[in-house]
């Protein structure tokens, strides 16, 4: 079995979206990886609207992050769950770029698992971040393993041959990027925010959306859609999916 039939239908249901991952300043990695440190255990809403405080407060760069206090950072970070303990993270992380020989962009032009085992070095970032930052803060064509992309290929029936609930992160990402051939920057980047979107809107964790138009979500981003997911029919791989030919509903 393969993923490559599935891309082109869930390309067809979730349009491009340019602000998908939305960047407001020219330190594109800055924001992803502000990003990456408060999403953990946070909805994605108060993410975003934690980036916009911080970045209208001034700190639009590691190197004013590493400046300042990590109790104000921590306050610009509420809602999101740890704000206080996620401010001084974020701080020691940004100290800790400066001090790295070319800071961020010194680590991204590293070769890849190089680059991934520096970022992981650094304070809050693990695997799902290190990925991240690298496939939308630079420019590395990778697969990233969260739990929206275990859910999705287990559900679907992709790879049988192995449980992708459980499997290992490493093994799970070679079979993926080996399967598709990833190489392309812009599908990679565009197969991520389909995992996603799939399992926010359909592949739900709790009684999937499969015949139902896919739940409704709401940003804070101006330039995003206000309400993401127009109605539809339903899932746009439920003819395929093993999930539902073994619930018997195709
Ligand atoms: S058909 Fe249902 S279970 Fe299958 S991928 Fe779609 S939402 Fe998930």
């Amino acid at each position: 079995m393969t993923l490559v039939p599935y891309i082109p239908l869930l390309n067809a249901h979730f349009a491009h979206e340019p602000h998908w991952w939305p960047i407001h300043t020219p330190q594109r990695v800055y924001e992803v990886t502000l990003g990456m440190v408060l999403v953990q255990q946070t909805r994605w809403e108060a993410v975003e609207a934690a980036v916009l405080r911080i970045l209208a407060a001034g700190y639009t760069s590691f190197a004013e992050l590493a400046e300042a206090d990590p109790q104000v950072i921590g306050e610009l970070c509420k809602p999101c769950a740890f704000y206080l303990r996620k401010g001084v993270a974020l701080v020691r992380l940004a100290g800790e770029v400066l001090a790295y020989p070319g800071q961020m962009a010194g680590i991204l032009a590293l070769p890849r698992a190089e680059a991934r085992a520096t970022l992981l070095a650094l304070p809050q970032i693990g695997r799902e971040s290190a990925d991240t930052i690298l496939l939308y803060g630079g420019s590395v064509p990778l697969f990233i393993v969260d739990a929206y992309a275990r859910r999705f290929l287990a559900r679907a029936g992709i790879y049988p041959q192995i449980n992708v609930l459980t499997a290992p992160y490493d093994d799970v990402q070679r079979l993926v990027e080996a399967d598709l051939a990833l190489t392309d920057l812009h599908q990679a980047r565009e197969l991520h925010a389909m995992m996603v979107e799939i399992c926010i809107h359909h592949c739900t964790a709790n009684k999937p959306r499969c015949q139902q138009s896919g739940a409704v979500r709401k940003f804070v981003d101006a330039r995003k859609c206000a309400e993401h997911c127009p109605p539809c029919a339903g899932c746009p791989v439920a003819a395929q999916c093993a999930y539902q030919q073994a619930s018997g509903l195709v």
